[in-house]
Parts: C-alpha cells; sequence; structure tokens
C-alpha cells in the first residue's frame, strides 16, 4: 500500500482550499492539495464571474431599453444569444485561466489530482488507491447544486449553474425553480436578456432575504418583469420537446418551457467523504459541529473551511476561513481563535439587494424609501427600501438589509460601520455628498437617532438639498 506522509493534507482546491494550503505551507507545514479536478474554482468557472458577466450583458441590453425615459429613442434592443454567452465565456474562461495559473505556481510535489475520502481520522484514501497520512486535515470542498427528486427523467432541460455558461445561446425560455440569491440573480439576468422567464419558489417568501418589508418591496420589483410565483408546488413532465410544469398552491397553472434553471440551493459536498470514519458529531445536516472562531470540528485535527460548512456561502468568507483552516491545522494542536468580521451579502439583481450584520426586530429600526431619492429620480432608478436595525438604548448599529441603487456599494459603509461600532448619529455626522445615492441612508439614521433620542446631530443647515 502506497503512503503519502505530510503536515497538513487539504481536500478541495477551491477558493478555501487554495487559502488553506498557502496559509499551512507559509507556517512551515508540509502540505497535499487534493482535488479530483483541479478545473478552476467555483467562483471563476461556474459561480461568481460568469454569472456577472451575464448580469452585465442584460445590464446593457436593459440600459438600451430604458433610454427611451431620458428623450432617448433607442427601440428594444437585438439580442445575439451566441454573442452573449460567447463574450460570457472568453472572459470567464480569462478568469479560469488565472487560477490555474495560480494554481501551477504551488511547488511540485503538493497537487493531487484524485478524489478523497477519509478512512479514519488521520488518514484519507485516494480513488488510485493511495493512502494520504497527515497529521491535520482541511475539508474545502464546496458546496453542489441540489436538484430535487421531482425533477428525475427530466435531465435533458434541467440546467443548474453548473452547465449554464456552456450553452451556446439563450434558451427561449425558463423556468427558474427557487427565489434565492442565485436564482433571482439569473432570472432577471435571463429576462432582460428577452428569455421568457418565470421563477418558481416553494416558499412564501423569498429565502434569504430577512425583512418582511424589504422582501415585499423586491417581489413587487422583480415580479413587475417577470412572474415570479411564491408558495407554489411544482409538477414538472416532459411534452414533446419542451418541459411542461404545473404549479399549485398561492397560485396555480401550467406552461411550457425549453429549460428548467434549477437553483433550488447549494448543499455542502460532504458526501462522498466517508466522515462517519472520522468519529466527528455531526449537526441535523450532516455538517461536522466545529467552531467558527478556529475552523476547528470539536477537538479533533479535522478543520473546514468555504460551503462546505455550511455557514456563510460567499467568496470573501471562503478565503478567510481557509487562511484561519490552513494556519490551524499548521499549529494543531495550538490552535488560535480569530475574530470573524461582520456577515455580508450581496445579491446582484436590479436594484442591488445587501444584507449585513443582524437584522432583527429586537432593537429599533429607521427606514427609507428611495422612490423620491434624488439621485435616483436623475438616474431614473427611483425604486427601493432600506431598513436600518440598531441598538435601543446606544443607537449602534447593528445591522441594514438594503434594496436600491447603489446598494452593492453602500453595503461596505454599513459594513464598516458596524465594525467600528458606531452609532447612527456618528455616521450621519460624517459628509455626504450631494447629489449621491448616499444620501438616502440619511432619513434611515435619522429615524433610529429620533427613536434613541440621540443628541442633536445636525452640524449643518437643517434643510437638505433638494432631492435628497
Ligand atoms: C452562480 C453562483 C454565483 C455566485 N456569486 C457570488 C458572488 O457574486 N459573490 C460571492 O461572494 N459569492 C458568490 N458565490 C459563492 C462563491 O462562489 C462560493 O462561496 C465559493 O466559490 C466557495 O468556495 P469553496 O472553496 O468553498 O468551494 P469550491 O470553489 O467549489 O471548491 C471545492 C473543490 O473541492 C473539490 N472536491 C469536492 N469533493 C472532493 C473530494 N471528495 N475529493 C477531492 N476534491 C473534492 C471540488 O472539485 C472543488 O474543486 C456564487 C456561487 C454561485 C454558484
Amino acid at each position: 500500500m502506497s503512503v503519502l506522509e505530510c503536515d497538513v493534507a487539504v481536500i478541495g482546491a477551491g477558493t478555501a482550499g487554495l487559502a488553506a494550503e498557502r496559509a499551512a505551507r507559509k507556517a512551515g507545514a508540509k502540505t497535499l492539495l487534493i482535488d479530483d479536478r483541479f478545473a478552476g474554482t467555483t467562483c471563476a468557472a461556474v459561480g461568481c464571474m460568469p454569472s456577472k458577466l451575464l448580469i452585465a450583458a442584460a445590464k446593457a441590453a436593459h440600459n438600451v431599453r430604458r433610454a427611451s425615459a431620458f428623450g432617448i429613442a433607442a427601440g428594444e434592443p437585438v439580442i445575439d444569444g451566441h454573442a452573449v454567452m460567447g463574450r460570457l465565456r472568453k472572459e470567464r474562461d480569462a478568469f479560469v485561466s488565472a487560477t490555474l495559473k495560480t494554481i501551477s505556481e504551488i511547488p511540485p510535489g503538493i497537487c493531487i489530482r484524485q478524489r478523497a475520502r477519509f478512512t479514519d481520522d488521520g488518514t484519507l484514501w485516494l480513488a488510485d488507491g493511495r493512502h494520504v497520512s497527515a497529521k491535520a486535515f482541511v475539508v474545502a470542498t464546496g458546496s453542489r447544486p441540489s436538484v430535487p427528486k421531482v425533477f428525475d427523467g427530466l435531465e435533458r432541460y434541467v440546467i443548474t449553474n453548473e452547465n449554464l455558461f456552456e450553452m451556446h445561446t439563450l434558451p427561449r425560455s425558463v423556468a427558474v425553480v427557487g427565489a434565492g440569491p442565485l436564482g433571482l440573480e439569473l432570472a432577471q439576468a435571463l429576462a432582460r436578456l428577452g428569455v421568457e422567464t418565470e421563477v418558481f419558489e416553494e416558499k412564501e417568501r423569498l429565502p434569504g432575504v430577512p425583512d418582511a418589508e424589504v422582501s415585499k418591496a423586491v417581489v413587487s420589483q422583480l415580479g413587475a418583469e417577470f412572474p415570479l410565483h411564491l408558495g407554489v408546488e411544482l409538477k414538472p413532465q416532459r411534452v414533446g420537446h419542451l418541459a411542461r410544469i404545473s404549479w399549485s398552491g398561492s397560485s396555480s397553472g401550467v406552461k411550457d418551457f425549453e429549460r428548467i434553471l434549477v437553483a433550488a440551493g447549494r448543499p455542502p459536498e460532504l458526501s462522498d467523504l466517508n466522515l462517519g470514519a472520522t468519529g466527528l458529531a455531526t449537526d441535523q445536516r450532516g455538517i461536522p459541529k466545529f467552531d467558527s472562531s478556529t475552523m476547528q470540528c470539536s477537538e479533533s485535527a479535522i478543520f473546514l473551511a468555504g460551503d462546505v460548512d455550511g455557514q456563510r456561502p460567499v467568496l470573501h468568507e471562503a478565503t478567510l476561513e481557509g487562511a484561519i483552516a490552513g494556519k490551524n491545522a499548521a499549529a494543531f494542536p495550538n490552535v488560535q481563535k480569530h475574530r470573524r468580521s461582520v456577515p455580508m451579502s450581496i445579491v446582484f439583481i436590479d436594484p442591488p439587494l445587501a444584507t449585513i450584520g443582524e437584522p432583527t426586530a429586537e432593537g429599533v429600526i429607521g427606514a427609507a424609501s428611495y422612490a423620491e431619492q434624488g439621485r435616483a429620480k436623475v438616474e431614473a432608478c427611483n425604486t427601493g427600501l432600506i431598513r436600518v436595525f440598531a441598538d435601543r438604548s446606544s443607537g449602534a448599529v447593528r445591522g441594514a438589509v438594503l434594496f436600491g441603487p447603489g446598494m452593492d456599494h453602500i453595503a461596505h459603509l454599513f459594513a464598516w460601520a458596524i465594525e467600528r461600532g458606531e452609532t447612527a448619529a456618528h455616521m450621519l455626522r460624517l459628509p455626504f455628498y450631494h447629489p449621491t445615492f448616499e444620501e438616502g441612508l440619511k432619513p434611515a439614521l435619522r429615524e433610529i437617532c429620533e427613536r434613541v433620542k440621540a443628541p442633536e446631530v445636525r452640524d449643518s443647515d437643517d434643510v437638505d438639498p433638494p432631492g435628497t
């Protein structure tokens, strides 16, 4: 039996695994990085980057359509599906190449292209029959799309983020299953690119929007662009060369689609790891119990990083968790706690939707609509609602759910303010340039100040400039 020995074995060469291997090697550990494909990260190949490229094309089409609002007659855009997907893949492939270049710069002998599974808490079995014995392990195997059983037998029509971007042209019609972040981003982009799109969601509310008021605003805005069916159960079947979706529940109907885009969640990829052999305690989802400040599973030499832990499935967290896990795996058993930053997630719909910190109803809430906001009216994108959550006694900002123009950027202002423990009054005292989307935050911050009876916060004139 051939056994490879190392200090730290990292399973999965995605964003988290690459960061873990780098951190462990930097800490002086002898590392192995095991991945079944080394095909580039999820982010570059089938996630963040290709989805944003599709959204960018959709934005161009949308801007042509809405040019008439400014007195510019451009008419209905002519969308060349082959060209849209061609540009997407060309740019996407460049991002993948950059990732592969990073992997190629890892010193020789570290990367092993194999699938790995545990045989006990100190050994991995590789698909080619070899074994890996390590002092510590980082599991960074990511997540995979979940396709509900009801779509069994319809594989010809079903697409997920794993193969959507391989299509050589845009389909004529798509049923998007799931109104979470991925479903909404892709549905709006496809609809704006001229694809007849309808979204189906089993829950009554949008999953992933932790505030009912903002959720309503999103449903109303997106529902004006494409049918968004919440609280429905689906019965799909094949009819000729199309997929027929029959739905019932809060609404009912029947419609035929060329494709079914399943965006019904991406559970952690743990299925093939044989974690049972490690003796680790797991939660009801099968995820090993771990400490998010160390990424260590119980007291063991096994660490988690990235989407596989089921907690914050976004890129900057995968990178950070990889670095924490790699460093701690190298130092095992002397693991260090790391402070985690405020959670932040952004959904790249138009207008963007962002959730920061802890938006709980326990404190005070300040809200502001963007319907009459000055800069938003200038740009003819005056829609949206923001809700800011603060501590009842101090007015310290704890969280925000933002839906409106520029919120993908403004989200960072809130994340940074929360990190620094700032109050609504403090934020209001900072400069606001005119006219900007940032000015639209003021009514929400002022409402919090009034509710917590913060001392007078205005240094300048009481009257805001027009359209603030
Ligand atoms: C469509 C889409 C859009 C997204 N958009 C954004 C966005 O805009 N912003 C953002 O922050 N995040 C976004 N995300 C999320 C982000 O892409 C992920 O959080 C991040 O890529 C997770 O990285 P990871 O390292 O955990 O997993 P991955 O990059 O998936 O890496 C896991 C690796 O493990 C390997 N592997 C699995 N099992 C085994 C095994 N048994 N043996 C060996 N190897 C194995 C896999 O082949 C893979 O290479 C998006 C995701 C998707 C799907």
